[in-house]
């Protein structure tokens, strides 16, 4: 579906993207993980095609992203930005009918309209329709950007692949609205649907994301599933901060940090809390065994 070939990307002659090589299949949501500054919301711009790499290619379905005519670009792949600010008195439907403007050029239709609600029906908010989008909780809000994605790649032949990326969806949401948020993206995936998503939250990607890419200084520094990516080395390489990774019973891999580099250099040795966590660990790996199904228990 989408493909990235050797993209890198400069500004003001430093590389911000470096030689970057993936694809985005349908079905799987690719988490993108790197510490502020490392590139990911310049990678989905590049990737949405709001900004052209110095060297390589995006390809959609095949064909080059400077290929298509914008408006047939909107209807085959969306965004949902990182900072969204709306303070004008919108109701929740007239911001998802605003990702119908690539197919109906402002002037909306009926079907429209069924679509827009359709997606919000699609986000569980189908009773927000009439509700002013400044007046929702930060977690409703997203789900509405969500929708307005939707919207806009939502058209009549469903065979055609189309791709959703977003830029820390859960940024300002709490736990519990997080994790439901991720729940909801993944029952969207389908066969023709696949996502990119940047996330802040590394244990959000490894219980949610099929492949992980790292994000080094705009480099990559490891692909591949959140078990074979997520290690206590690359993780700490990654954020600078030295890091465990425990197993969740049902096999999720679980980071933990446990002090920064600087830290360890000033004391000198493992602190208690490096300690405690280690026992820690030890204790999460038995409760593993215990809840592990027995051979033959099925
Ligand atoms: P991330 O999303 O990982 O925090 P960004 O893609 O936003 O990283 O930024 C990557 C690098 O590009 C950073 O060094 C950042 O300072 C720089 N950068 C981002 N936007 C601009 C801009 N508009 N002008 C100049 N430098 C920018």
């Amino acid at each position: 579906m989408l493909q990235a070939r050797n993209l890198s990307f400069y500004r003001n002659s430093t590389a911000v993207i470096s030689s970057l090589s993936f694809d985005i299949t349908p079905g799987e949501i690719v988490a993108v993980l790197g510490p502020n500054g490392a590139g990911k919301t310049t990678l989905l711009h590049l990737l949405s095609g709001s900004e052209k790499p110095a060297q390589g290619e995006v390809l959609l379905n095949g064909t080059l992203l400077p290929n298509f005519h914008s408006s047939e670009l909107a209807c085959l792949r969306s965004v949902v930005s990182q900072k969204v600010h709306l303070s004008l008195p919108y109701t929740v439907l007239d911001i998802v009918l605003l990702g119908r403007q690539p197919h109906n050029r402002g002037r909306e239709t009926e079907q429209d309209r069924a679509i827009a609600r359709l997606a919000l029906g699609n986000v569980q908010a189908a009773h927000l329709a009439d509700r002013r989008y400044t007046e929702l909780s930060g977690g409703e809000q997203q789900r509405v950007h969500v929708a307005r994605a939707l919207a806009q790649i939502a058209h009549n032949d469903s065979s055609v692949s189309r791709v959703l990326l977003l830029d820390e969806p859960t940024a300002h949401l709490d736990p519990g609205q997080s994790y439901r948020l991720m729940d909801l993206l993944r029952s969207l995936l389908s066969n023709t649907l696949g996502m990119m998503i940047v996330l802040h939250d590394v244990n959000l990607a490894a219980r949610y994301a099929d492949r992980i890419i790292l994000l080094s200084h705009g480099r990559q520094a490891g692909i591949g599933t959140p078990r074979e990516v997520l290690t206590p080395a690359s993780v700490s390489a990654l954020y600078g901060v030295e890091t465990a990774v425990l197993h969740t019973p049902d096999g999720v891999p679980m980071i933990v940090p446990l002090q920064s580099f600087v830290a360890r250099e000033e004391k000198g040795g493992e602190t208690p809390s490096a300690a405690l966590l280690r026992s820690g660990t030890e204790s999460l790996q038995s409760d593993a065994e215990h809840y592990r199904p027995k051979a033959g228990s099925r």
